[in-house]
């Protein structure tokens, strides 16, 4: 076997092992993100108080108007009792009703408000729970998939381990320090294949000489311009 061969098996474990590698740490980062249902969730909590504060106030002003009409119920009654007869007495039961009753209308108005903005809340509150409803769902498919996907890129690392060890059986100490230092200055490819004479990584032009001694040498030959191990696929 070529020393260039060696290393080009060793190069494509490697690169199956980085691939593998940089998709679970974006597996890593999906799972720990979990903004957008946080924002849900803050949403929906936001949503129910203001509903409650909502539902808080509508009952205050029915207390308030069902106090009204027994305070106008007791004012009528005074005034068609019966019971007071002086005129002077009678005219300001009736300016009391009056100002009762234009009171309550009044109130039957802050009612009505009140009522809509209620019912516009729960509304509100309804959509965002809906919403953080779906999210959760969404999240919870998500989180399976890429749970199942992170196995499987676990025991796919495992393997490629195991092939890893019998790459470098045959490989020198010092091509596998050369490959080394290579991988470590070449963005992770210290081996690049060529076709049409030039290197498939950086696109420089071999001479046909070049070529020749990349394809039958026994030694591994260097791409003159990017200095990767160049191997004749
Ligand atoms: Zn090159």
């Amino acid at each position: 076997m070529s020393a260039a061969l060696g290393l080009y098996r060793l190069q494509q474990i490697d690169s199956q092992i980085d691939s593998a590698r940089a998709r679970l740490e974006s597996i890593q980062q999906a799972l720990a993100n979990d903004a957008e249902l946080q924002e849900a969730l803050s949403r929906a909590e936001s949503a129910a108080r203001v509903q409650n504060e909502a539902e808080k106030k509508q009952r205050t002003i029915e207390a308030e108007t069902q106090g009204q009409r027994v305070k106008i119920e007791q004012a009528e009654s005074s005034l068609y009792g019966g019971a007071v007869h002086n005129p002077k007495e009678l005219q300001d039961l009736q300016r009391d009703v009056a100002s009762l009753k234009k009171h309550l209308s009044t109130l039957e108005d802050r009612l009505l408000e009140a009522m809509l903005a209620s019912e516009s809340a729960a509304s509100s509150l309804n959509e965002a729970r809906a919403a953080q409803t779906q999210i959760e769902a969404q999240r919870g498919d998500q989180m399976r998939g890429l749970a199942s996907e992170q196995s499987e890129l676990l025991r796919q690392i495992d393997r490629y381990t195991s092939e890893r060890k019998a790459a470098l059986a045959p490989i020198p100490d010092e091509s596998l320090t050369i490959y080394e230092s290579l991988r470590r200055e070449r963005r992770g490819l210290a081996v690049a294949t060529f076709s049409d004479g030039s290197c498939n990584a950086c696109g420089a032009t071999l001479t046909p000489a070049q070529q020749q001694s990349a394809r039958h040498s026994s030694q591994p030959i260097h791409c003159p311009t990017c200095g990767r191990v160049l191997f004749a696929n």
